[in-house]
């Protein structure tokens, strides 16, 4: 990951505008992509996971993830955002909200986020990856590293099947060609800090994300297989002690957006 950063700043450092700051923390990052070329590689990664990953076949798991999705949605701005929330049956405990708005939930973690809070708490962080162009940002490390930091739309006309993959890798989907990088610590405690807050504003009792991380660390702890999104870094202990510093905060929110 040092190299990464190192190549990262030496980029950012020869062309001013590839570089991205986050209006919400400050912290910059490489950024290849503009957000349209982000939001069309977001939707043509989803419509590839529709075509490869069954939704469940409970009526009653898809309103859940339409509901929470819509009221998470409708306290952020992204931009060319088609929302879009579709459960997918998988026995992972995963979620994902692609550039462009397209959230998945599989259904495997329904049993551990428990209530409507508790999944906001996932959808509320997972939604803050799109917003804050995490993806984006591992994406334009992705064609750093792999293609030689040529442009987007060269990579796509010269090698689309690799760029594809790359893009599904960098937006936390895995595939059977592609890996999954994970997420580095800065941006999942950013995801966790912006989370936090969507889902107060969108009338959702933050207290309930700490309760989310806890059983998740529990389920973790009992043996269950820990999907990507959700890996090692930060440990879960990290999450919760800065969910909690954040806490009168998101509490706040919460009761200025209750009525
Ligand atoms: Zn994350």
């Amino acid at each position: 990951m040092k190299k990464i950063a190192l190549l990262a700043a030496l980029v950012c450092a020869a062309v001013i505008v590839t570089c991205y700051t986050n209006p919400e923390t400050g912290r910059k990052g490489l950024m290849l992509l503009n957000s349209s070329q982000e939001a069309s590689l977001g939707l043509s990664a989803f419509q590839d996971i529709k075509k490869n990953t069954p939704r469940t076949t409970n009526a009653s798991e898809q309103a859940l993830v339409e509901k929470v999705g819509r009221k998470i949605s409708g306290v952020v701005k992204l931009s060319n955002a088609q929302w879009e929330y579709v459960c997918f049956k998988s026995e992972e405990p995963n979620a994902f909200c692609l550039p462009g708005g397209k959230i998945g939930v599989y259904n495997a973690i329904l049993p551990i986020t428990q209530n409507e809070a508790g999944l906001a708490a996932v959808m509320g962080h997972e939604v803050a990856h799109a917003t804050a162009r995490h993806g984006g940002e591992r994406m334009s490390e992705s064609l750093l590293i792999s293609l030689g930091g040529i442009a987007l739309d060269v990579a796509m006309a010269e090698k689309p099947e690799e760029t594809r993959q790359l893009a599904l890798g960098a937006y936390g989907v895995g595939t059977t060609l592609g890996r999954t990088l994970p997420h580095s610590r800065s941006q999942e405690l950013e995801a966790d800090r912006m989370g936090l807050l969507y889902m107060a504003r969108a009338g959702y009792d933050p207290r309930e994300a700490v309760k989310f991380w806890k059983r998740f660390k529990d389920f973790k702890g009992a043996g269950g297989s820990v999907p990507a999104f959700l890996s090692t870094h930060p440990t879960d202990d990290r999450r919760i002690a800065q969910l909690e510093e954040l806490m009168p905060e998101a509490i706040a929110e919460y009761e200025k957006h209750r009525k």
